[in-house]
């Protein structure tokens, strides 16, 4: 039996599992601190009631013989394509129902969209980046090229000069882990970019939501020609608390041909062997996220974080922390102070702060010396968490 050798060259020790033992035993050794993780990827929750209602209304559906829905559609059910769709158009980035895939989250299209290429193609993103894209493209042999992401650029980094083949390019606005976003000029850069090299821009806008700027793109497909080169990757997760449940879309758009082949017809035949949709309770949950009163109640939950975010922001600044992000993200990145590295940072401020935070050697080489804060939290702890980081902060002086 040969072994998957991409699988096997993954890192052993993934970040996110070496801060939970360091965690762990830092808490069974004072049992009277009392940590407050601002280190989560994940929402605080609850679902709101208007996505919760839809959700127990499709249960009754199932229990009803008239209204049982077995296997529904690979692509997803029409009612959430086109809520989908509808909503894109309406935030300037037209696209009709059939080019939207309904996912069981962003996740797993991410590592999934790696099926379309030939194995040794080589896959633009930056460092640091969301891990998991990095550790897909091995699993699919597929050859991840480090973009720097740096305080130069911003940690935006732009098409590279020079002419080396490239099949992919990934790009996350609002990043994780920095929380920096593109604007339009950017990214109509990295479109030039992808048309002219015939690789597909894959964009992730898990965090779209998070933009609060109406001049910052919240879709690829803002930018004239995109629709030829880039799918777009878009979750629940984080505007409406679908961490748990899990629901997101791919936008594969009908313009996007690979001399003469359609990526959406290749995409949904990958998808008739490999799924068979996603549960039907779940997509009229997600369809109700863009309801009236759903919409009313995500953007209540989403000013909650952009509050956190402000604090955060806020006591790093009173601290004299150089920080980035936050502004159109629930991330804050900075720079770990007195040349500290990620994890001496992060063994720091679980000492002498009870704090946690995620180090940002974690998201790639670039990262180190660098430090990712959540504002995922609950308000009252990340009030402490803002109160404890100036007074942690004099210990290093
Ligand atoms: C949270 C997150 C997602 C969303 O993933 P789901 O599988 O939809 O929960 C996608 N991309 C990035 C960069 C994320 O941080």
């Amino acid at each position: 039996m040969k072994l998957n050798n991409g699988l096997l060259a993954l890192e052993e020790d993934y970040v996110f599992s070496e801060v939970s033992r360091r965690v762990r035993r830092f808490a069974s050794q004072n049992p009277d601190a009392r940590l407050i993780s601002l280190g989560i990827g994940d929402v605080r929750g609850p679902i709101c009631p208007a996505v919760t209602r839809a959700m127990r209304q499709a249960v009754a559906d199932q229990a009803r013989q008239r209204t049982f829905h077995g296997y529904g559609p690979e692509q997803g059910y029409q009612f959430l394509r086109q809520a989908v769709a509808a909503a894109l158009t309406q935030r300037g980035a037209p696209v009709p129902p059939r080019d939207i895939f309904i996912s069981d989250g962003a996740k797993t299209d991410l590592g999934g969209i790696f099926d379309l290429f030939a194995p040794g193609g080589a896959v633009l993103l930056c460092d640091p980046t969301y891990p998991a894209v990095r550790d897909d493209c091995r699993m699919r042999g597929m050859r991840p090229v480090s973009l720097p992401g740096t305080e130069a650029n911003g940690f935006l980094p732009l098409p590279p000069a020079g002419d080396g083949e490239v099949d992919a390019v990934y790009l996350c606005s609002p990043a994780n882990p920095t929380g920096a976003v593109y604007d339009r000029d950017q990214l109509a850069a990295w479109v030039e970019y992808a048309r002219s090299r015939e690789a597909l821009l894959i964009f992730d806008s898990a965090y779209e939501s998070f933009i609060t700027d109406p001049k910052l793109p919240r879709s690829i497909y803002e930018i004239p020609g995109a629709k030829n080169c880039a799918v777009e990757i878009g979750s629940f997760s984080k505007v409406a608390g679908f961490t748990g449940t899990r629901c997101g879309y791919t936008v594969f758009p009908t313009e996007l041909q690979v001399r003469g082949v359609s990526l959406q017809g290749l995409w949904r035949r990958r998808l008739a062997s490999r799924s068979n949709g996603v549960a039907y309770v779940v997509q009229r949950g997600a369809a109700a996220v863009y309801s009236p009163a759903g919409r009313q109640q995500t953007a209540r939950a989403l000013a909650v974080y952009r509050e956190n975010s402000r604090r955060l922001a806020a006591a790093l600044t009173a601290a004299g922390l150089p920080h980035w992000g936050g502004q159109h993200s629930p991330y804050l990145w900075l720079k770990c102070p007195r040349g500290l590295s990620s994890w001496g940072f992060f063994d720091f401020l679980l000492q002498y702060g009870n704090l946690v935070g995620t180090p940002g050697i974690g998201f790639g080489p670039m990262g180190e010396g660098y430090f990712r804060l959540s504002a995922f939290g609950d308000p009252a702890s990340v009030e402490q968490a803002c109160d404890r980081l100036p007074r942690t902060l004099e210990f290093l002086r």
